[in-house]
């Protein structure tokens, strides 16, 4: 276990040099102090948890104090966002403050969120406000225990800094690890201002930092982006499995690691609605729930234009090509698991289809269906949740259809059977009113809601003792909470 002063940086990015990053200092915030700290988050850099609770550690994180050893800059990247081209988007608000080693030989890119302005500023003021940074905090941690891929988050720090969004609010800072920063943006940025030059010194430092495996492949570029397509098939679909909706899919918020990355409206579904849209200000229903799947393709192919100078077209059209099936195998993988099988049988797909247009048709509780499921024998469970089910008649016919699928399974262990769906099948969501209780509580000063929230979807699969009102169905008032972009 390590104390603040003892981590150890080597930065990489930094010394990439101007074309790719600029140098600035973070702008602290006032009356810095820990609203909330992820221990398991704290554990990849070795920290001691106790450390947390020090003053050194708001004042390290709130933007007042800084290690000798780190560089703080501001990335350039651009993107496509909501389909158009933004040739000049960047750090607006938050800077790479140094990588860091742990003694696992990992590596994890120190980012604070909320620091102040860049050059990338464009109109904002370069802050975060304690709202956002709480639901930033929140989402990544409860997916890591879900088991999809995302950038961690080590703490937040609150403050007295005003900031002005539609009212006045509080200005916070998230600090955000990730083995890597790179978005796709990035990619695009040197391929659209004709930098290739620079862009190659982009493309061997990804290769030599996170994809070494595929500098020994024929072609180096070809085999990274191929995995690149792998790992964002496969976060996709466990999106998918899970009812997570990003809310802004653009090109400059996906990361080249395949791991979900920046956090603004998003949601976990609460009923299963497909054509689901969290983020308030996506008037087309761009990246609406099941858009997630096609966008996931298109910013790949957005991808894969940036990387014309690298790979022929040919290949990476083919490369392209395996995206949809790759999603389509691990979504039905993980749906298969969540329904209780172990085998597969090629029906499985129209059975899944059949039940998720029931659900969307009755408004079911897309979480609990699944957890329900594994609570009891399958006659049971379909007799309980068939109340659930506006179109009871077409809910009996599916149920009898399951029924029978699970009895050709042989499984007679109903308690083992329990066992292995509840692993996969989460009592605890970050559902957004559960995330806003938390909000509203920390704006008035108290943050125990933040923390006790955050403890429960740590282990989302486990029932916790005294923790039912965390697994319940959202209230009306928290039904339909519009988050808009602004944070
Ligand atoms: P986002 O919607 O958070 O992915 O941000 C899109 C772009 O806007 C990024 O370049 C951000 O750095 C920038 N940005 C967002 N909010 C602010 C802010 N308050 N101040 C400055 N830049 C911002
Ligand atoms: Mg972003």
């Amino acid at each position: 276990m390590k104390a603040l002063d003892e981590l150890t940086f080597d930065n990489r990015f930094a010394r990439l040099g101007d074309a790719f990053s600029t140098h600035v200092l973070p702008e602290p915030i006032a009356a810095p102090r820990l609203v909330v700290a992820s221990p398991a988050a704290m554990a990849l850099l070795d920290l001691d948890p106790a450390e947390a609770e020090t003053p050194v550690f708001a004042e390290l994180f709130g933007g007042h104090k800084l290690w000798a050893e780190a560089e703080p800059r501001a990335m350039v990247y651009s993107g496509h966002q909501f389909g158009s081209y933004n040739p000049q988007l960047g750090d607006g608000r938050g800077l790479l403050l140094g990588e860091v080693y742990n003694e696992a030989g990992e590596h994890w890119d120190l980012h604070l969120k909320g620091a102040g302005q860049t050059p990338y500023s464009r109109m904002g003021d370069g802050r975060a406000v304690l709202r956002s940074s709480i639901r930033e905090f929140l989402a990544s941690e409860a997916l890591h225990a879900l088991n999809i891929p995302t950038t961690r988050a080590l703490c937040v720090i609150g403050s007295d800094t005003p900031v002005w969004r539609e009212k006045q609010e509080r200005a916070a800072m998230v600090l955000r690890l990730s083995p890597s920063h790179v978005r796709f943006g990035h990619f695009e940025f040197f391929y659209y201002t004709k930098r290739p030059e620079q862009q190659k010194e982009l493309g061997e430092h990804v290769l030599a930092m996170h994809f070494p495996h595929c500098l020994e492949q024929p072609e180096p570029y070809l085999a990274m982006f191929r995995e690149i397509v792998e790992r964002n098939a496969e976060l996709i679909a466990k999106w998918q499995a899970y009812g997570f909706c990003h809310g802004v899919m653009n090109t400059d918020n996906m990361s080249i690691l395949g791991i979900t990355f920046d956090f603004g409206p998003f949601a976990f579904l609460d009923d299963f609605d497909a054509h689901f849209i969290c983020n308030h200000s996506d008037d087309q229903g761009r990246y609406s729930f099941s858009n997630q799947v096609p966008i996931g393709q298109w910013n790949l192919s957005a991808l894969a234009q940036a990387l014309t100078p690298f790979i022929s077209v040919e290949a990476l059209r083919e490369t392209l090509g395996l995206y949809l099936p790759l999603f389509q195998a691990h979504y039905l993988d993980l749906m298969r698991r969540r329904l209780g099988f172990t085998t597969a049988e090629d029906d499985d797909q129209k059975l899944l289809e059949q039940l998720l247009q029931l659900m969307q048709n009755s408004g079911v509780d897309y979480s609990l269906f699944f957890r329900r499921l594994g609570d009891e024998s399958p006659e049971q469970a379909i007799s309980r949740l068939r109340d659930d089910f506006v179109d009871i008649k077409g809910f009996d016919a599916w149920g009898e259809r399951y029924i029978a699928r699970v009895t050709r399974e042989g499984e007679a262990d109903q308690a083992l059977r329990r066992e292995r769906m509840h692993a996969v099948n989460p009592l605890y969501i970050l559902r957004n009113y559960l995330a806003q209780k938390a909000i509203d509580a920390a704006e008035s000063g108290d943050y125990s809601e933040v923390r006790r929230l955050h403890a429960v979807l740590s282990n989302p699969f486990e029932e916790q003792p005294g923790m039912e009102s965390y697994a319940e169905r959202p209230p009306e008032w928290g039904k339909h909470l519009e988050i808009s972009c602004s944070s």
